[in-house]
């Protein structure tokens, strides 16, 4: 689902590149973990499968797209194939928690009906059935998330990419949103997942990849957090 295959990746004005060769691959189905401390290039690795920047060498595939090489035309195609979350769940304030999940399927052109039929079922999968008429700022941190991920899920993507989606949330909480991310993750969509929460990679003991200052230093079937630290 994700392949990169000797990526670097060096920006203008810094001096050390934000990734350094990196190989990796993530198969179709699995949940993966990417760790790392502040600038070990997380952020950057996300950005390349999104087309928000080009890698300076290397190729970074997305199913069967070559992300580096593909048109800019062909990018909003790319990216409605994948699910983003942020830390900061990035919800329109005015619209309520409907019209959130709705407005992703309204910008693809989906139609009213099925508009209608699928925006229910997701809320409901995520357990905020009864608060669809609640905006963002009558809901907890934690709804707030749930609602960014039934809009990133609603449209079924293949490849749901995280980045720190527990960061702004307490830690009962962000059990509750692991458990939402496995949930999606069984029905078959890829789970990438950057995080810096021990406590989380620890308790679910997927796939870690870990990077230090762009480099990839370790890819551990079943790992938690830190390796004697
Ligand atoms: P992380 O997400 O792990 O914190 P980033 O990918 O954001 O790491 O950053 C990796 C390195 O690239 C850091 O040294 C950071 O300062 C640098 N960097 C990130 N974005 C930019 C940018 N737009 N311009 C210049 N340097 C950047
Ligand atoms: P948490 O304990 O998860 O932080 P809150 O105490 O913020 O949750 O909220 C508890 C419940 O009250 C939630 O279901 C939320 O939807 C509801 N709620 C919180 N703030 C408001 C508000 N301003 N208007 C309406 N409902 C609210």
């Amino acid at each position: 689902m994700i392949r990169l295959v000797n990526v670097s990746k060096s920006y203008k004005t810094s001096t050390r590149p934000a990734l350094d060769k990196v190989n990796v691959e993530v198969g179709k189905g699995e949940f993966a973990f990417l760790i790392g401390p502040s600038g070990s290039g997380k952020s950057t690795f996300l950005k390349l499968l999104l087309k928000d920047e080009a890698p300076t060498s290397g190729d970074v595939f997305v199913g069967d797209t070559r992300v580096n090489k593909l048109a800019g035309r062909k990018v909003p195609q790319l990216r409605q194939t994948i699910g983003c979350v942020f830390q900061d769940f990035r919800l329109l304030q005015q619209k309520n928690v409907y019209e959130n999940v709705a407005f992703a399927l309204e910008v693809i052109g989906k139609r009213e009906a099925n508009i209608k039929k699928v925006v229910p079922e997701v809320l409901d999968m995520v357990g905020l059935a009864g608060k669809s008429h609640r905006l963002p700022h009558e809901l907890s941190g934690g709804e707030q998330q749930r609602v960014a991920i039934a809009r990133a899920f609603v449209n079924r993507p293949l490849l749901l990419l995280a980045d720190e989606p527990t960061g702004n949330l307490d830690p009962d909480t962000s059990g509750g949103i692991m458990l939402l991310l496995d949930k999606i993750n069984r029905t078959g969509t890829t789970v990438l997942m950057a995080t810096h929460d021990h406590e989380i990679v620890d308790s679910m003991r997927r796939r870690v990849i870990e990077l230090q200052l762009g480099r990839l230093v370790r890819d551990e079937e079943r790992g938690v957090y830190g390796v004697g630290r």
